[in-house]
């Protein structure tokens, strides 16, 4: 392990406390990531320091919470690669940017008869919100299947794409297999028969660098919390036509230039798409576990990220009564195992006892499961904090709970 990750380890707070009377393995974060120190203090300092709305005070210390929220903004514009920061809306997070897209593309693009496709490994937030839209409008929901390892079948897919095809929304990372889908074909696919591209990357930008032009989406959604950033923000990066076509469906103060009793017109993007105070102190603590992350660098998170997922796969390979589930081609964040005879909640629990926080259960992927014929998955997820100490201490937990299976 690099010394930069070694040294990492000891920015994390939370890394320090005990569960059950262990020292506390955390390999949860797909769930939530941890947050290291500068991103808690910039938090605070911003608290103390600027607690001024934006956008509408006269006082200086509006002006100066304006100011930070805007740089927090080009900083997710940088790290996300996006062409513009007017082109980054901050969000409370992946579930309400999905929420946000499909209702407005549902209003503005949907019709009878039209179709969504998505994948069979999406999350609960980017399935139930199409669902709901399909049904708003009479279009139809068309889900594409995968192949016996857990990735994608891309010749499925490409069959369900045609000139009904209005919305193509797919994850960049699974939260159950950790397979990487290969975003920028299946953008190509859809744009070829002229759909709208969706990526809900809850799970990718802790993991990979993402380059929204390079995977050449129209729209993108992530979550802060999962990022080492506080909870209650996000980011939707929009391409700009879409941007400008988009109908808001979120209305108020803040996204207006002129209102009568009767009519209002609307802000400049992003401004447009953020009703009500948006959380500041959060966009601001986000901006702080960016810049946290890119000091580290985005290749060699990765890259120590990657080994310690292979190594998870192999310990756990080696263990006779443990069945890891997904074999992907190519996988970030998670690795999910089952062991056998023993429901994943009882293996959860016995592993929280040894001070191992893992998650247990459907993963808001209940339809996956139920075609799975699995009452749910252990799931153990890393973050850049972790190492192979961390894993071997998994594996002695999980060894445990096979002999009370
Ligand atoms: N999509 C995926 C793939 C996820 O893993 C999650 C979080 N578990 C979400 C969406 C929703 O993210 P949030 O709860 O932060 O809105």
């Amino acid at each position: 392990m690099s010394n930069s990750f070694v040294q990492a380890r000891g920015d994390f707070p939370i890394l320090r406390r005990r569960i059950n009377d262990r020292p506390l393995v955390y390999l949860d974060s797909a769930a939530t990531s941890l947050m290291p120190t500068p991103v808690i203090d910039q938090i605070g300092r911003f608290c103390a320091q600027q607690p001024g709305n934006v956008h509408r005070s006269t006082h200086l210390l509006g002006e100066q919470a304006s100011g930070a929220f805007e740089a927090a903004r080009a900083t997710a514009q940088r790290f996300l690669n996006a062409p513009h920061s007017d082109q980054i809306v901050f969000v409370r997070g992946a579930t309400h940017g999905l929420n946000l897209l499909a209702r407005a593309l549902g209003e503005g693009f949907l019709g009878e008869d039209d179709e969504v496709v998505i994948s069979s490994l999406e999350h609960h937030a980017n399935l139930i919100p199409w669902q709901q839209a399909c049904r708003r409008r009479g279009a139809k929901l068309r889900v594409a299947p995968l192949d016996e390892r857990g990735d994608l079948d891309l010749d499925a897919l490409d069959a369900l794409l045609g000139p009904r095809t209005r919305v193509v929304a797919v994850t960049h990372v699974s939260n159950v297999f950790g397979t990487i889908n290969p975003i920028r074909a299946i953008v190509d696919a859809a744009h070829a028969v002229g759909a709208v591209t969706v990526v809900d990357g809850a799970q990718a930008p802790a993991h990979l660098p993402v380059d929204v032009q390079q995977l050449g989406c129209d729209f993108y959604v992530c979550s802060s919390h999962k990022l080492l950033g506080p909870t209650g923000v996000g980011l939707m990066y929009g391409r700009r036509a879409w941007l400008e076509r988009l109908p808001p469906v979120e209305t108020g103060g803040e996204m207006v230039s002129e209102v009568s009793w009767q009519e209002a017109s609307f802000s400049a993007l992003p401004h447009r798409f953020e009703a009500g105070t948006p959380p500041v102190a959060q966009a601001i603590g986000l901006a702080a576990a960016i810049d946290y992350l890119e000091a580290l660098g985005m290749q060699a998170i990765e890259r120590h990220q990657n080994e310690l997922l292979e190594y998870t796969v192999e310990r756990l390979d080696a263990c006779d009564r443990v069945e890891v589930i997904g074999r992907p081609r190519r996988r970030a964040s998670v690795v999910s195992f089952n062991v056998e005879g023993m429901h994943p909640l009882d293996v959860g629990a016995l592993l929280d006892s040894q001070g191992v926080a893992v998650r247990a259960g459907y993963h808001c992927a209940q339809p996956l499961m139920n075609d799975l014929g699995l009452q749910g998955t252990v799931r153990a997820s890393v973050g850049l904090y972790n190492n192979r100490s961390d894993i071997d201490r998994l594996v002695e937990a999980v060894d445990l709970a096979c002999e009370f299976a």
